[in-house]
């Protein structure tokens, strides 16, 4: 298995080569955006890890060109922790999953394993929670095989319900998963987009999946 990070800054750069290596992957390291773009489309390469913020060429620039580039490598996004959007423009970019620094490497290690395993078909790629169907790998959401269009933060949230099925969710912990901030109650933006997805996903059903929990959360059950 053979890795590719790409990471300007020197100690993180080293930091997760260092314990990549240790845990058994081969490493390459480019250290600016247009080396790594070079990089990733010359050599093969099982995952590549990229920085948001890089000289040269910025991580989403690379991660829409490779995937222009019909290069389907699975690509886990490094994101600033204030840069909230990130993370949204580069799963619209064509990233798999993303991580917030600072992180714990054991963290880290986890999402590289998932995503490794994932590309080989050894973990399941959907979520289902009854007609519900949520394609991890295409970001598609059907509901009884009917093609639901969402946008970014209404998957998140999506994904999220469907991770925790049949278990009530608080709106701190939504908040804190699919927006990376603290919930106040004066903010309405958890149940604007639970309205939205529920006009999308239940609407014209005879159950609706998405059920509010008074005074505690939402929960998606079958
Ligand atoms: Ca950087």
């Amino acid at each position: 298995m053979r890795i590719l990070v790409i990471e300007d800054e020197k100690h993180i750069a080293g930091f997760i080569k260092q314990g990549l290596q240790e845990a058994g992957y081969a490493v390459d390291v480019a250290h600016d955006g247009q080396e790594g773009y070079f990089l990733a489309g010359t050599e093969k390469y099982n995952l590549i890890v990229l920085d948001v913020m890089l000289p040269k060429l910025d991580g989403i620039t690379v991660c829409k060109n490779l995937r222009k580039d019909k290069i389907t490598t699975p690509i886990l996004i490094l994101t600033a922790k204030d840069v909230v959007d990130d993370k949204v423009t580069g799963l619209e970019a064509g990233a798999d999953d993303y991580l917030t620094k600072p992180f714990a490497f054991k963290e880290f290690l986890a999402r590289v394993r998932v995503l490794l395993r994932r590309k080989e078909g050894l973990v399941p790629s959907t979520l289902q929670v009854a007609d519900l169907m949520m394609d991890l790998m295409n970001h598609k959401v059907t509901r009884s095989g009917k093609d639901i269009p969402l946008t970014v933060k209404e998957f998140l949230l999506l994904e999220y319900l469907m991770r925790h099925d049949g278990q009530v969710v608080a709106r701190t912990d939504i908040a804190e998963s699919v927006w990376d901030i603290h919930f106040s109650t004066s903010t309405n933006i958890i149940d604007v987009h639970i309205f939205e997805l529920r006009r999308k996903i239940d609407h014209g059903h005879k159950k609706p999946l998405i059920q509010t929990i008074r005074g505690r959360g939402y929960m998606i059950k079958a």
